[in-house]
């Protein structure tokens, strides 16, 4: 790959070593070999970048003879000291991860709000001790940063979360609080934006550059990448599919609207139409959709009637974005796994303008992680994208 014109020595060999950082972060270890080739760069160079991120402590080389034969290759390694801090707020519970440079997941912990905890002070306190608790085991790592998702709408700038209404929190300054409690820098965005890029990078649309990613808990989420790039819109709002009114004559919605996609499918919407209480969050929607495969009226009911939604949601999802591939995450994965011919039939209603099938849907790979693991990428996002910038100290 011939040097851009205009770009000087220093940028170039920044966006070098990027290049090789990222590589070796999404796809693991990696031989100079294919580096030198993915890069268009001779041996040496190549030598001196993995020689400098390895000086910065981000790599370390190994020897490796690849593939049975020809001469031994050096194998460029993420380095094991490198972890960070991810963490998931949900409306029911806490997750916290420590996760290593190059994605594996060291330890992680999960703990349920306690009644009323969603008070943005008392959950800024849980999240710290859990953080604390969590880096107190890791003591030989260096911590490079905390990403955090949150189910509700983020400001990009600074990480105001605007507006969570399933935590009830309007204009609340978590990501401010949190990194003035544990005195380091923390990143916070939307859980379902964080989703998608989970499922991009290691998970269900690899490959793909045109995604829609839908998750269910209580409310939805939405999270697209287009053309690759992840939608954000103007401030960083974008995607509250959840909030999309599907029905003008449905439940008056806790954003204050009538009808949103919210009150139609979701973990609670399920239950209580199956005469459970609601709160038990996938365990009891599981037990739901096995007592509706072994006959109870009530139990089939519901899941038939959350389908019928599932499908109105993602048609007007597929007709607006055309994805090539539809990830669907929590309540929503659980929900098209036992009645996806019922979901189907509802999306195919009428004319679908993308043809369906030319659209896959698939169930997240990584499950409820998809935003833990989204949160870590966030986290890692400003050492993989300079790495000589990385800090040296704990
Ligand atoms: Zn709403």
């Amino acid at each position: 790959m011939p040097a851009p014109t205009g770009v000087g020595t220093e940028e170039l060999r920044r966006a070098n070593l990027r290049a090789i950082l990222q590589t070796v972060h999404t796809h693991g270890p990696t031989t100079r070999a294919v580096l030198t080739k993915q890069l268009g760069l001779n041996r040496s160079t190549i030598g001196a970048l993995t020689g400098e991120l390895q000086s910065l402590g981000l790599v370390t080389e190994q020897t490796a003879v690849v593939g049975g034969r020809g001469r031994p290759s050096h194998l460029v390694v993420p380095s094991e000291g490198n972890v960070v801090v991810a963490v998931d707020v949900g409306v029911d519970r806490i997750a916290v991860a420590l996760v290593g440079l190059g994605g594996e997941v060291l330890d992680r912990r999960t703990r349920g709000h306690q009644r009323g905890e969603h008070d943005v002070a008392h959950v800024v306190e849980s999240v710290a001790q859990m953080i604390e608790e969590t880096l107190a085991q890791s003591r030989h790592h260096r911590c490079l940063g905390v990403g955090v998702a949150v189910p509700g709408a983020v400001r990009a700038a600074d990480g105001l979360v605007r507006f969570a209404p399933n935590l009830g929190w309007v204009e609340e300054p978590f990501t401010a609080m949190l990194a003035a409690r544990l005195d380091r820098p923390v990143a916070t965005a939307n859980d379902a934006n964080l989703g998608v890029l989970a499922e991009h990078i290691r998970g269900a649309a690899m490959g793909y550059s045109e995604v829609a990613y839908l998750s269910a808990s209580v409310g939805i989420g939405g999270g697209f990448l287009i053309d690759g790039r992840p939608l954000t819109g103007a401030r960083g709002y974008a995607g509250e599919v959840g909030h999309m009114q599907v029905d003008s004559h449905g439940m008056i919605c806790r954003c204050g609207s009538v009808g949103c996609w919210e009150m139609k499918v979701g973990e609670n919407v399920l239950l209580m139409r199956a005469g459970r209480l609601s709160g038990g969050g996938p365990t009891a929607v599981a037990e739901v959709i096995a007592a509706a495969q072994s006959g109870e009226a009530r139990a089939a009911e519901a899941v038939d009637h959350v389908a019928d939604w599932c499908g109105v949601g993602i048609r007007a999802i597929v007709n607006l974005f055309n994805p090539e591939v539809v990830v669907l995450g929590g309540c929503l994965a659980q929900v098209w796994r036992a009645a996806e011919t019922r979901v189907n039939i509802a999306i195919q209603r009428g004319q679908l303008i993308s043809p369906r099938n030319e659209t896959l849907i698939r169930s997240a790979q990584l499950g409820d992680d998809s935003p833990l693991i989204g949160a870590a990428e966030l986290a890692f996002g400003p050492v993989l994208d300079h790495p000589q910038a990385v800090p040296q100290a704990v």
